[in-house]
């Protein structure tokens, strides 16, 4: 079994927008306790790279070889152990699943969601091979459309995704932004 719930609603995203292959270099951002983590390394197999990074200690997952960082990703400390963790090549997806600790004030509560995506984000810009692809969870509200508007400026195309499994947190939806373009492997070509 999964040690979270959430890890179906990965499972439901990668179905709609296919995001992993076998050999795939996986990102995780706010990985903790692992339910993505599990997932993504099922679907690289053993040939891939799955990293997971959380403020909270993730316990080991036992049947996969997956790394994981405990820090903030609002610290630059922590995107350079990250950088580090990942090879030359880049990643092929970075998927953030990061939340804000909830206060029950809606707008407060979106503006934390906004910021933690928009850190996700970055790291996904500093991390992602060319053609990558980004998976971020943020909360609706008024900053939604700016933000998805900066993300799908780096991409193909980003599509709005509200996994059947999240549906009892009805304000959060998940952009994916399909085919990064902003590699600097790709500005050569
Ligand atoms: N996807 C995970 C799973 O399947 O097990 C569940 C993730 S949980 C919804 C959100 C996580 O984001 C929490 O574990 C929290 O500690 C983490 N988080 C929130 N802010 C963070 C930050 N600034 N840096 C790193 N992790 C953060």
């Amino acid at each position: 079994g999964y040690r979270a719930r959430s890890a179906y609603k990965l499972k439901q995203i990668d179905e709609e927008a296919d995001l992993f292959e076998r050999g795939d270099t996986v990102v995780d951002l706010g990985a903790a306790p692992g339910g993505w983590l599990q997932v993504a390394a099922e679907e690289v197999g053993e040939a891939g790279t799955v990293v997971g990074v959380d403020l909270q200690r993730i316990d080991d997952l036992d049947d996969h070889d997956v790394e994981t960082i405990r820090g903030d990703m609002t610290e630059e400390r922590t995107r350079h152990y990250l950088r580090e963790a990942v090879d030359e090549e880049g990643a092929d997806v970075v998927v953030s699943d990061m939340a804000p600790n909830m206060t029950g004030e809606y707008t407060l509560d979106h503006a934390r969601s906004v910021h933690l995506a928009r850190q996700a984000f970055d790291a996904a810009d500093e991390l992602l091979a060319s053609g990558g692809d980004f998976v971020v969870k943020v909360f609706q509200g008024d900053d939604l459309d700016a933000f998805r508007d900066d993300v799908s400026e780096a991409f193909q195309y980003v599509r709005t995704v509200s996994p059947p499994a999240s549906r009892d947190s009805s304000s959060e939806v998940y952009l994916v932004g399909k085919g990064y373009t902003r590699s600097p492997v790709a500005e050569g070509d």
